[in-house]
């Protein structure tokens, strides 16, 4: 009977273990998917940030050009103006025509200048469009940034003591267990990706993965006495009143009840 009993107790201290961590995963998963959903919004505003002094770039090139356009234009005129001048002191017909295909070229220059000056005018105008657009909407993903900062450090001070309570009660725990019964019980929690290793009868069937239990397998679950696995999900199954609840008659499924009783004692 010794081997009996202490199978019993293995069972108690693997149920226990896993209401410890059963809370500690849920505990986790209030944090939600905030800290991913920051870091999505850090990455908009880097690339947005990177748009952003790119065009300030280009509009800054624009500028210069514009600039430098006017002075060329400042250039011709007064050239026009001398040309003007020397049309008075002209005595040959070929000096005349001369003149003339200079003055021409001068004006056309101008009127070149011009129309680059209106074409970078319009695509200034448009970058600063856009730039007020990334501006203002830098200023919305930066606030919501905030925003989730705040919310994210509120959660995580609130659970960071609990989590540090369950993550000292997990290895105490942990501890206490047979290491071969840890093992199998680690093994089975990494498979499962609720990280749910330990399970109960719910309804005549497998807590973990709702299949029928055959009445046999019950029954012996409820003997405590011998390690259950089941079949179709490979957790372990342990009598219901290892996790702090009676043996229920059929009822509305409830599973990992009894979460905030406290943990049952070995035996
Ligand atoms: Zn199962």
């Amino acid at each position: 009977m010794a081997v009996k009993s202490e199978i019993k107790k293995h069972l108690a201290q693997l149920a226990a273990l896993q209401r410890i961590d059963s809370t500690l995963d849920a505990l986790r998963r209030r944090r939600g998917n905030l800290p991913q959903q920051l870091r999505k919004l850090e990455d908009e505003i880097i690339t947005l940030v990177h748009r952003k002094q790119r065009i300030e770039q280009e509009l800054e090139s624009a500028e210069k050009e514009v600039n430098r356009l006017y002075g060329e234009i400042e250039l011709e005129k007064s050239r026009l103006e001398k040309y003007e001048l020397q049309l008075d002191q002209i005595t040959t017909h070929q000096d005349y025509e001369a003149l003339q295909e200079r003055i021409e070229l001068s004006t056309l220059n101008i009127k070149a200048a011009e129309k680059s000056i209106s074409r970078y005018r319009k695509a200034i105008s448009e970058m600063e469009k856009v730039l007020n657009e990334i501006n203002q909407t830098l200023e919305q993903k930066e606030k919501e940034k905030e925003e989730k900062q705040a919310k994210l450090d509120k959660i995580k001070e609130k659970v960071q003591e609990e989590e540090a309570r369950l993550e000292k009660a997990s290895k105490e725990a942990q501890e206490k267990l047979d290491a071969k019964w840890l093992e199998l019980y680690l093994h089975i929690r990494r498979k499962m990706r609720n990280g749910i290793a330990v399970v109960t009868i719910d309804r005549d069937a497998c807590g973990g993965c709702h299949i029928t239990v055959p009445p046999q397998k019950i029954y012996e679950v409820r003997q405590k006495n011998k390690l259950i696995i089941c079949e179709n999900c490979g957790r372990i199954i342990v009598d219901n009143t290892f996790f702090g609840e009676e043996v229920k008659p059929k009822q509305k499924p409830k599973r990992r009840r009894g979460r905030r009783k406290k943990t049952t004692t070995a035996a």
